[in-house]
């Protein structure tokens, strides 16, 4: 794991008696491993946004967030499953996060503002393997990472919003917020970066 970090290669965890197929489709045991050697030992804590967006990020990975779906799995009443944003698919982890329409487009507008490959797999695990599989150095993915925290943070903050304050509901604006809070959280944090805000919104990678 030290030479992933320092000399930008990429090592891949090696299992005995799977099946093909869980390896491929990171399912199973397998993706599990992988995920959680990937969020542990390669991703770990994000110095570069708050705690809080760390500990709402490792909630989401574990799929212990207050989502319809898992108060209904507890047992607890709730008028709807439907996800809140698109009313069209039971509000999962993966789905709100991820592949819901409002979700996929802040994901889809992240790629094209960093000019990065767009992500194929929408699921919260899709998307840390797409980071992890991104031919970037160590400063850039955790950079990039903590973009992809400051995003789920924003979405549940839209999520929230939605079901508790409709009327002032700012989940097309998802995209901007998350531009705005990263920008104010990541330079804060970093104090050797002196990117601007007019670099910020054109690529920060590109200065870094
Ligand atoms: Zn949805």
């Amino acid at each position: 794991m030290e030479c992933r970090k320092t000399k930008e290669q990429t090592a891949y965890p090696i299992f005995y008696d799977v099946e093909p197929t869980n390896v491929r489709s990171q399912s199973g045991a397998v993706g599990k491993a992988f995920a959680k050697q990937e969020y542990e030992e390669i991703l770990g804590w994000n110095r570069l946004v708050p705690i809080k967006v760390n500990i709402l990020g490792w909630r989401i990975y574990h799929n212990w967030m207050p989502l319809r779906t898992n108060l209904v799995n507890k047992g607890i009443d709730v008028p709807s499953v439907l996800c809140p944003f698109c009313l069209n698919s039971e509000e999962s982890s993966d789905h709100v996060f991820g592949a819901c329409g409002v979700a996929a487009r802040v994901w889809n507008n992240i790629c094209k503002w960093l000019d990065l490959p767009l992500i194929l797999d929408f699921s919260v695990l899709g998307i840390l393997i797409w980071l992890d599989t991104l031919s970037v150095n160590s400063k850039k993915q955790k950079l990039i990472h903590g973009i992809i925290l400051s995003a789920w943070w924003i979405i549940w903050w839209a999520r929230n919003e939605v079901v508790f304050q409709p009327e002032v509901s700012r989940k097309d604006l998802i995209f901007d917020s998350l531009r705005i809070y990263s920008f104010s959280w990541i330079t804060n944090r970093d104090g050797k970066n002196t990117i601007s805000w007019t670099e910020w919104l054109k690529n920060p990678l590109l200065v870094m």
